[in-house]
């Protein structure tokens, strides 16, 4: 018990010392919390930050949120990928609204849609000064070395889990879990960690038998899936053709310029449109390397099926990171082609 006493006390001042001034690190209101550790899921500090600050400026509560219209909240996300994040906070602030009040503990938190055992952790040690554990990545590697425990894959987080549980203190627990990954994210990095600069060192079972740069055991990482999409951008006069992403797509809700995997039929209103290709672009999605071939395709009419938009008119509208560059790089080739059209 001393021990584990002795370790929030290093820990916690060395956190007093050295965190990041990160802007969610300036508040307790359990929405921005909220807000924070959803856009931080996969994604740099450094990117997230921007976007923070604008959701927050564009939607300052939850209320605020729930009343929002989802285009519009799909557009402040955009760029931020991962959309279904976007979606299940939405739907989350929705869910929160109607109660009208904050869940209440942990388990409360973890009925709210798009937020799980981590992020219900973060938002109630952080905002409500609970004693409740949380594991991410950087908790999981911290915790492997400390222990030298040799666990990989699910074990390891179910171990990471358990240990997280016993130490997690009553005492100032939010600083207590962000110390934890800000030393797993700062110093306790992946590959080679910085011992000579942890405040641990001397509690560290991995450091004491020199195995800190084989801990955590990695597991196998999953090969990347590649695909080739075909997509086309609909031209007449000086609007362009998007259609709607549908539910069980990648982005569902935002738009995109057709596209098809090249193994499915293409769009029969090609026959009549004038092709030029322009090229490729590549970009990964999860586990899977997309090679995306681009067209203009140019009709003598509007298709009913697809919404017809001007170009000031598509760039407010909420299109994936890759569709914005198929715009980029298709208004590069008209302009050269066509320099009078936009
Ligand atoms: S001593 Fe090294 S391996 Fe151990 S917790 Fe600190 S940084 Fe990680």
């Amino acid at each position: 018990m001393d021990d584990v006493k002795e370790m929030h006390r290093a820990l916690l001042a060395w956190y007093d010392d050295e965190k990041r001034d990160l802007p969610w690190r300036h508040t307790h209101d359990p929405y921005a919390i909220w807000v924070s550790e959803i856009m931080l899921q996969q994604t740099q500090v450094a990117t997230v930050i921007p976007y923070y600050h604008r959701w927050l400026a564009r939607f300052p509560t939850v209320q605020a949120l729930a009343e929002a219209d989802d285009q519009d909240v799909l557009a402040q996300w955009q760029g931020l990928g991962y959309y279904r994040r976007c979606r299940l906070l939405l739907e989350g602030a929705r869910f929160v609204a109607e109660k009208n009040d904050w869940p209440q503990s942990a388990e409360e938190w973890r009925k709210v849609p798009g937020v799980g055992p981590y992020t219900a952790g973060a938002i109630t040690s952080i905002a409500f000064n609970q004693p409740t554990p949380l594991v991410d990545g950087n908790v999981e590697r911290v915790f492997s070395r400390l222990t030298a425990c040799r666990d990989s894959g699910p074990q390891l987080k179910k171990s990471a889990w358990t240990w997280a549980e016993g130490v997690t203190p009553h005492k100032r627990p939010g600083d207590w879990n962000q110390a934890l990954m800000e030393l797993g994210a700062t110093v306790c990095k992946p590959g080679a960690p910085l011992c000579g600069a942890c405040p641990l060192i001397k509690k560290c079972e991995a450091h004491r038998q020199g195995v800190q740069n084989e801990l955590p055991i990695g597991g196998k990482k999953e090969q990347a899936v590649e695909l080739t999409h075909l997509c086309w951008v609909p031209i007449h006069n000086d609007r362009f053709g998007i259609r709607q992403i549908t539910t069980g797509e990648w982005w569902a809700g935002m738009w995109e310029f057709p596209r098809v995997t090249n193994s499915c039929p293409q769009p029969h209103w090609l026959q009549s449109a004038e092709i030029h290709e322009v090229g490729v672009i590549k970009h990964m999605v999860t586990k899977h390397k997309i090679k995306l071939v681009i067209s203009l395709a140019y009709l003598t009419n509007q298709l009913p099926e697809l919404r017809w938009l001007t170009l000031s008119e598509l760039e407010s509208v909420a299109l994936p990171a890759p569709q914005r560059k198929v715009l980029r790089l298709a208004l590069a080739h008209i302009r050269a082609e066509q320099p009078l059209l936009f």
